[in-house]
């Protein structure tokens, strides 16, 4: 099994993608309410490595090697922290650049976008989609708890900053729950801000999976469908995956998936090309793969038992 890469799985934005994990779980600069990959446990603003770059370029290198008739669409710098912490994230980039004749997309939480160096080490990616959930440092606060040197203007100048150097793709992904940024007033701010920073478009989202905390409420569809008329920026709703069901998930893919996040069921099914909850069960328990469940908005979500 990998120890460094996951998958491919499917993204709900990307398409099936072969995830690149820098950092151990969960080493994340926040602790985000409706994380779906647990609470952060070691919280910190220190940028290093993490994994050594020779483990995660090996990795890759194996990975492309048996599966070049069952290539992902996309590899992308996620997993179960920040991968911006990660100080060989330029280097791992460049090398996926070189190697591989397939787009590079980081997904982070933009708390050190205003750092020279994590700038540098993005500025090859082809696409970058950071987080702004909040513009007020209150809100920030509440919904991303971030570890206490990390100011929500700076992150702000960061990304303009950053835009104005990136020629790649910038998808700025909003998390949008209940009672928590969901304000017009809040809402309004965000999409000034936006209009600042310039990007390729928003993404919207909400809490789709279950969260740190139990009464996390996402939004509906509707909801943020009249969200989006706020935005002079094109905004993106984030809905379901769109997977490519020629590449089947394999057992100790499909481990690791879960051993990462919450899935949903019927997101699960239709991956394995199961009919129904039954032979889910059934499949995992024939692939020793002990798991969990969790109900939430009237869904059921499968995680790898700890
Ligand atoms: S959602 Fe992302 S940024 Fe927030 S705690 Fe989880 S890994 Fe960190």
């Amino acid at each position: 099994m990998y120890k460094t890469i996951f998958g491919p799985v499917p993204s709900r934005r990307l398409g099936m993608s072969l995830g690149i994990d820098l950092t151990p779980h969960k080493t994340c600069s926040f602790d985000c309410i409706y994380c779906e990959c647990g609470a952060t446990t070691n919280l910190t603003n220190i940028r290093k490595n993490f994994v050594d770059s020779a483990l995660v370029k090996n990795e890759l290198l194996i990975f492309f090697e048996k599966n070049i008739n069952n290539l992902p669409e996309i590899l992308t710098f996620s997993g179960s922290g920040e991968p911006t912490l990660a100080k060989n994230l330029g280097e791992i980039i460049n090398f996926c650049k070189k190697n591989f004749a397939l787009p590079v997309c980081v997904l982070t939480n933009s708390s050190l976008i205003n750092l020279e160096d994590v700038q540098t080490d993005l500025i090859n990616a082809d696409i970058v989609i950071p987080s702004l959930d909040a513009v007020s440092q209150d809100i920030f606060e509440k919904i991303d708890r971030p570890h206490n040197s990390i100011k929500i203007e700076n992150i702000i100048n960061g990304l303009i900053n950053f835009r104005k150097k990136f020629k790649g793709k910038l998808y700025i992904e909003i998390v949008i729950l209940k009672n928590i940024n969901d304000s017009i007033d809040e809402l309004k701010k965000i999409s000034e801000i936006v209009d600042k920073i310039q990007p390729t478009a928003v993404q919207l989202n909400t809490a789709v999976r279950p969260g740190t905390i139990a009464d996390i409420q996402p939004l509906s569809f509707e909801e943020l469908s009249l969200i989006a008329k706020l935005f002079n920026i094109r905004a993106q709703i984030v809905s379901t995956f769109k997977a490519n069901t020629n590449i089947n998930l394999q057992s100790a893919a499909l481990t690791e998936l879960l051993n990462r996040r919450y899935c949903n069921l019927n997101d699960l099914l239709k991956l394995l090309d199961l009919n129904n909850e039954q032979d889910l069960q059934f499949f995992l328990k024939q692939n020793n793969i002990a798991y969990q469940t969790k109900i939430q908005s009237s869904e059921k979500f499968y995680k790898i038992q700890k």
